[in-house]
């Protein structure tokens, strides 16, 4: 498997979501619903939890930053001009 290849070469492994869609545009129990199956497999491969979520298309809501925080799962984002 990939990220267990990714895993021996000791690079981080992050999130991206299930399927790619925007986040900030679904309700709660969708988002989650594309962020903790990652976090499931990234935890089960690795053997710790993923701390980042690089959100498609950098969409994502203060709501989900702040899910995130509680979960400490940090936001990887760019800035305009980056
Ligand atoms: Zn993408």
């Amino acid at each position: 498997m990939v990220l267990q290849r990714i895993a021996a070469d000791r690079h981080s492994i992050g999130m991206h979501g299930q399927s790619h869609r925007k986040l900030r545009q679904l309700p709660p129990c969708e988002w989650q619903a594309e962020i903790l199956p990652c976090q499931a497999t990234v935890s089960r491969v690795r053997g710790r939890q993923p701390m980042w979520l690089r959100a498609p298309f950098g969409a994502v809501s203060d709501e989900q930053i702040e899910w995130c925080a509680a979960r400490s799962i940090r936001i990887a984002n760019w800035l305009l001009g980056s």
